[in-house]
């Protein structure tokens, strides 16, 4: 998808709401830890070289991705610093993620020996593998202290790969209810127990855990949603620190008209006037990812909030205005306009889900443009 630099929409990056959330979660944590900032699927929507470039600044010791190529788009643009792939990735790149210092989750042993096979003799440097341990997410990852000590000795004596990391994930640390975080825990103590030396990262914690359970943090975190200002849990748990929330999205009123009374607006016709009404045109729809769902949630112009009224089309909506606004006037569909404010967590609450998913929905028609 082509990106729209020449249209009337934006998504803004406040560089220094992201400095500010690492800064601030860098000064809970020890000296020793290191803090790696998660970038995958573009940097939850936010741009992911762009935000790897920010977070470098503010302090980030490395970086998390889902997919091999994730990692590359990195690397391609010159970043240095550790790598981790926290997605499974097919055997036959082992190569690649060596040759580029890229390292590797792993699930199973036959991948280990499978890649171990592929590395002899290619003069590469080893791969470094971080072993995934399934204490409860039910994803990826060894359930038993048998199938991990038996990774462990085979990592030991392989020439090619390096047992760099450790880690699990959890399903429940942005919860309330604490019982199954700490099963989950109290497993993860329990397989890791099998290892007399650790490896040199032993990590479990997302953004939730690192923000409420810290204790348990080991000696790194993926810090992933918290970066972009987005408090975890949705409001369910209170942030120990104040986030600020990276993203804003903006547009124009394109075009303005007054409507009779009985006269439809969009697709299908659903929406008629019940009075003469001014209608706005604002050129962004679902290909842009503002779902259809969106039908009636209110933006904001000129601080007062305006439902949209008819369905949302792929490339334009429609909004009701309580006056005329010019051509070019701001409508503010995620941030601050007057005193009022729309954030990502209100537009995931009128469409039930959550504000991870509405930012990634965000497509990359629009531009992402970094403000101070
Ligand atoms: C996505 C992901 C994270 C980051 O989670 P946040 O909730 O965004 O902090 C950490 N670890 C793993 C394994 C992940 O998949």
């Amino acid at each position: 998808m082509v990106v729209g630099n020449h249209r009337n929409a934006q998504i803004l990056i406040s560089e220094s709401a992201v400095q500010h959330n690492i800064r601030q979660e860098r000064k809970r944590l020890k000296d020793s830890d290191s803090l790696f900032v998660v970038v995958k699927a573009n940097g939850y929507g936010h741009g992911a070289v762009n935000i790897a470039k920010i977070a470098e600044q503010a302090g980030a010791d490395g970086f998390c991705v889902a997919i091999l190529d994730e990692a590359l788009e990195l690397r391609e643009a010159g970043i240095e610093k550790p790598l981790l792939v926290l997605g499974l990735t097919d055997v036959q790149y082992s190569s690649i993620m060596a040759e580029k210092n890229i390292s590797v989750t792993i699930s199973s042993l036959e991948w280990l020996k499978e890649a171990d096979a592929l590395l002899e003799h290619q003069g590469l440097p080893k791969l470094n593998v971080h072993v995934g341990l399934d204490t409860g997410m039910g994803r990826i990852g060894f359930q038993t202290k048998e199938e991990f000590s038996e990774v462990v000795d085979y990592l030991k004596s392989s020439p090619n790969l390096n047992f760099e990391g450790v880690y699990t994930h959890f399903s429940k640390a942005d919860s309330k209810d604490e019982e199954y975080f700490n099963l989950q825990v109290e497993r993860f103590n329990d397989l890791i127990s099998v290892i007399d030396t650790l490896p040199k990262y032993v990590h479990v914690s997302n953004s939730a855990t690192s923000l409420w359970h810290a204790s348990c943090n080991g000696n790194m975190i993926r810090f992933g949603v918290a970066t972009y200002g987005l408090n975890p849990s949705g409001g369910e748990l209170k942030e120990p620190f104040d986030l600020k929330p990276a993203m804003s999205l903006t547009s124009e009123v394109i075009y303005c008209k007054k409507i009779e009374a009985g006269r439809a607006v969009g697709y299908g016709a659903t929406y008629v006037a019940p009075a003469a009404e001014w209608i706005g045109t604002v050129p962004l729809g679902y290909a842009d990812g503002i779902v259809r769902k969106l039908q009636g949630f209110k933006l904001l112009v000129n601080g007062k909030f305006c439902p949209i009224v008819g369905r949302i089309c792929m490339d334009q909506l429609m909004i009701r205005l309580d006056e005329p606004v010019p051509v070019g006037t701001k409508v503010t569909i995620v941030g601050q306009d007057g005193g009022e404010n729309i954030s990502l967590q209100d537009i995931a609450t009128y469409c039930d889900t959550i504000h991870y998913e509405v930012a990634c929905l965000f497509t990359n028609r629009l531009p992402r443009i970094i403000v101070k």
